[in-house]
Formats: C-alpha cells, sequence, structure tokens
C-alpha cells in the first residue's frame, strides 16, 4: 500500500512500526459552532483511510480528539484573541463544558449519517489537563520550555529539528509568524516561541497549575492525548492541509523533545474544500454544514459519495449541481443494486483492481470508476452482487442496506399508487396528482414507465 507522505513529500510504501497493528491520530474538531462540510471532508479522509487499511488485514486504532479548551482564535468582532468556547458559550448562557457537549453530539450524529466509523477513543482535552501538566513539567525541566508571568513557552530554538515538516524552520519565519501566532504574546523570549499554557485569569474555565490557573494551549493537548492513546510513536497523523503549520510542526517539536523519539511515520493531510471555487466564509454567507444538504432533500450519503469524486490531496469544489450529480449516480447505484441476484462468487479481475487503486495513496475517483465498470461489464450478476458488498466495505454507501429497502414498498403505499393509476386511467388528473403528494409525503417515489408506447405500471421506489 502507497501512502504519500506530507514529511517526505513522497508517496511512500506503507510499513506500519509494528507488523500489522496501525496507530492513527486524526485532530478533531474545535466544538463550539457546526462543523461544515469542509471539515467533513478532512474527516471522510481519515475513515476512507481506516477502511482501505482494514481491507489490507491492518488492525488500526483511530483516536480522534474533541479541542473543546485552548484552541485561541483572533475575533475580528472584538478585536481580541479569544477562546472561542469560551465566547460562545457566554453568548447563549450556557458553561463551556455545556456548550461543547452540544456541538460534539451534533458533530457524531454528523459522523453517523455519512457513515464514518466511530473512533476507538475520542479524548476530550479538558479531561486531560493533569497529564499536559505533567508533560510540560518535564519539557520545562529538560530546558525546552520557560515560564514567565504565569504563561509557559516551548522554546524553539532549543528544539534543532523545528521546520522539518512544514520547511518553516527558523530562518524563514519572520513573516510567516504575524499571521499563525497570538499577537498578545509579548512576554515571549522569541517570536518563534509558542504557548504550552496560557495564564487565564476568568475562572469560567480554567484549572489549578505550578505556573497559576490556566488552560493548555492546542498543540500540546494532541501531542498528550495521542501519546496517552496510542504511544509514543504514531504511524499515521492526519488532519487538514492547513494544520501543517504550525499545529504539527509544533506537535513534532514538543513530543520529540519530551520522548527523544520519531514522533509520527506518515503524516496525512486532506486539501481543502471551497464552494463555487470561493474559500468558506461566514462573511461571504457560504458556509455549509450537513443539515444544509439534508435541508435541500439530499440523503447525506451522496455528500460521502461526493467526496470520492475528487482525490482527497486535490482542492475539492463544492457546487450543489455536483452534489445533484453525484445523488443521481448513488440512486442508480442503488436501484442496479437492488436488481442484482445474491450470490457468493468474485469479480476478481475489478476486485483486485479496486484495492490495488485504493492502495495507490486512496485513490477513490479510480475505486469508483471501477466499480462502475463492473457493474456495467458482463460479468456474471451474482458474483457482481457479492463483489459489490465487499466494494462496499470501503466505500461505505450502504448500498445493500439501502437498495433492499427502496424496494420494500408497504401495502398502504402500494394500495394508493394503484387507486392513483385508476384516477389516472379515468382523466382524473388532479386526484391522481393529489394521490401523489401523499405519496411522496409518507418518503416514496413514483416514476411513471412507459415502454414501446405501451403502459408499463408505475413503479416505487422508496425516497432515499
Ligand atoms: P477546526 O475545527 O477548525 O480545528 O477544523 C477541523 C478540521 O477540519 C481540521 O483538520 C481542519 O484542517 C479541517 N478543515 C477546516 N476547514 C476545511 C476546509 N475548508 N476543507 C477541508 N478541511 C477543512
Ligand atoms: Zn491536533
Amino acid at each position: 500500500m502507497q501512502l504519500y507522505n506530507t514529511f517526505s513529500r513522497e508517496l511512500e510504501e506503507f510499513a506500519p512500526i509494528n507488523g500489522k497493528k496501525v496507530t492513527l491520530y486524526t485532530c478533531g474538531p474545535t466544538v463550539y459552532r457546526d462543523i461544515h462540510i469542509g471539515n467533513l471532508r478532512t474527516y471522510m479522509t481519515t475513515d476512507i483511510l481506516r477502511r482501505v487499511l482494514k481491507a489490507n488485514e491492518y488492525d488500526v486504532t483511530a483516536v480522534m480528539n474533541i479541542t473543546d479548551v485552548g484552541h485561541f482564535r483572533f475575533s475580528k468582532d472584538s478585536n481580541k484573541v479569544i477562546d472561542p468556547v469560551v465566547a460562545e458559550s457566554q453568548k447563549m448562557g450556557i458553561t463551556p463544558l455545556q456548550l461543547s457537549k452540544i456541538y460534539t453530539d451534533k458533530f457524531l450524529t454528523d459522523a453517523k449519517k455519512l457513515n464514518m466509523l466511530d473512533a476507538d477513543v475520542l479524548p476530550k482535552a479538558s479531561e486531560h489537563i493533569e497529564e499536559i501538566i505533567e508533560v510540560i513539567k518535564v519539557l520545562i525541566d529538560k530546558g525546552y520550555a520557560y515560564v514567565t508571568g504565569g504563561n509557559v513557552y516551548f522554546k524553539v530554538d532549543k528544539f534543532k529539528d523545528y521546520g522539518k515538516l512544514s520547511g518553516n524552520t527558523l530562518d524563514k519565519m519572520d513573516q510567516l509568524l504575524e499571521a499563525v501566532r497570538v499577537s498578545v504574546e509579548t512576554d515571549k523570549k522569541d517570536s518563534a516561541d509558542f504557548a504550552l499554557w496560557k495564564k487565564a485569569e476568568d475562572r469560567v474555565m480554567s484549572w489549578d497549575s505550578p505556573w497559576g490557573m490556566g488552560v493548555p494551549g492546542w498543540h500540546i493537548e494532541c501531542s498528550v492525548m495521542s501519546m496517552k492513546y496510542l504511544g509514543v510513536a504514531l504511524d499515521i497523523h492526519a488532519g487538514g492541509e492547513d494544520l501543517v503549520f504550525p499545529h504539527h510542526e509544533d506537535e513534532i517539536a514538543q513530543s520529540e523533545a519530551f520522548t527523544g523519539e520519531k514522533f509520527v511515520k506518515y503524516w496525512v493531510h486532506t486539501s481543502f474544500l471551497s464552494v463555487e471555487e470561493e474559500k468558506m466564509s461566514r462573511s461571504r454567507g457560504n458556509v455549509f454544514i450537513l443539515s444544509d444538504v439534508i435541508d435541500k432533500g439530499f440523503n447525506p450519503l451522496a455528500f460521502r459519495y461526493l467526496t470520492f469524486q475528487t482525490h482527497y490531496r486535490a482542492k475539492m469544489n463544492f457546487t450543489w449541481e455536483a452534489l445533484d450529480a453525484a445523488a443521481t449516480a448513488l440512486k442508480k447505484l442503488y436501484d442496479l443494486a437492488g436488481k442484482l441476484p445474491e450470490g457468493e462468487g468474485y469479480a476478481d479481475k475489478y476486485e483486485v483492481e479496486f484495492l490495488h487503486v485504493l492502495n495507490q495513496d486512496l485513490n477513490m475517483p479510480k475505486a469508483l470508476a471501477i466499480m462502475w465498470e463492473m457493474l456495467r461489464s458482463n460479468a456474471p450478476e451474482e458474483n457482481k452482487a457479492a463483489a459489490l458488498m465487499r466494494m462496499d466495505e470501503v466505500l461505505g454507501l450502504k448500498i445493500f442496506e439501502i437498495s433492499s429497502k427502496m424496494n420494500d414498498i408497504p401495502e398502504e403505499v402500494i394500495t394508493l399508487s394503484d387507486e392513483r393509476d385508476r384516477l389516472r386511467a379515468e382523466g382524473r388528473f388532479m386526484l391522481a396528482d393529489q394521490l401523489r403528494h401523499r405519496i411522496e409525503g409518507m418518503g416514496y417515489e413514483l416514476l411513471d414507465g412507459k415502454k414501446d408506447g405501451k403502459k408499463e405500471g408505475t413503479k416505487i421506489i422508496r425516497k432515499i
């Protein structure tokens, strides 16, 4: 299996540290608002990666953290650096932990709707403060960090390899710093240093530490939680492309300074999703969430299918037309699958090719193409059914679960549809239309079919 490693900027043969066991850490969401379809795209990469690893008989332990404290951001509204979880909870008049629970649950609901595999562990930063403090203490003892006025900073020039992931070595960093470092951190010895612990006087959400009341920095959370659940050296670390610097660069510095060992073997980064070729932004009003997709009448799995059509390292341009086309293709897939007889054979040629392209850095667009090629081929129908079922272990489109239900029409709906056919035959179209709407309201669609000039009868399908 080949995987592109951001670290080497090359496709590499995948060889985990421990035989068939694979450890995978994905940076999870900051839970103060709904996650958008861009975030979901990045989590889809983790889902597919896990499924492809499984198809190659690897035993994967997947951890995704929940950032519920410490991910400080510059707020244009207040012109200040804020912890968005705290700020948003104050606006809503609830506690930060109540707020983060709401958005963690919503995130997990979206993930379920997209049929993503559950993480094995979903650790929350706020529940790992003690461990974080312990690691910071060691970094201070080893001379990699210093305390100043209740804050603790990582001393970047002490870590000789800084910049090895992103290429942002100290000598190149000056112009970058403005954009990414928190500007109020005026007590740092060097502008490249970053916070491990931040003084926080408001007690809404802060913890006692040897350095006074405060909160951990975002980067140290991931170093500590990945180490706790997966060990000091990880096989794969994943996230969106914007995390390469500074987040992942800083994770490497902290973790390797702490353990003295290489932190991650393979770095996997997903390119951004844009909407109609534009960056998603609240001011443009083009930030879409999964509920928007569902409210427009789409099956969320159509979005899952859509993400397969762009390789994870290519920019993905989301448009409603593209989603519509994906939904149509998916419907056709369910329809074809519903017509296949049950079977146990293999469609060898296609199945081998399917895994082969997946093993080339998760080439989902090609994998989809091979699936369609198989369905259109003259391979025996029973073999196609069995092969499609195996392919769906990776695709996760619930192909047979949905296609079997699509053809499973309740008696009541059939009676109404027959009644509508009778009304149409009698030319009573208004009443017939009323029945159509009633049937649609029950979650079914009617397709009026005519073949060779002869009426073929109405086909009822379950809406998906
Ligand atoms: P955040 O909650 O901002 O930390 O983001 C969660 C994950 O979504 C991170 O891995 C980000 O890199 C990723 N992400 C943010 N915006 C996008 C986008 N437009 N397209 C793809 N991934 C994104
Ligand atoms: Zn992280």
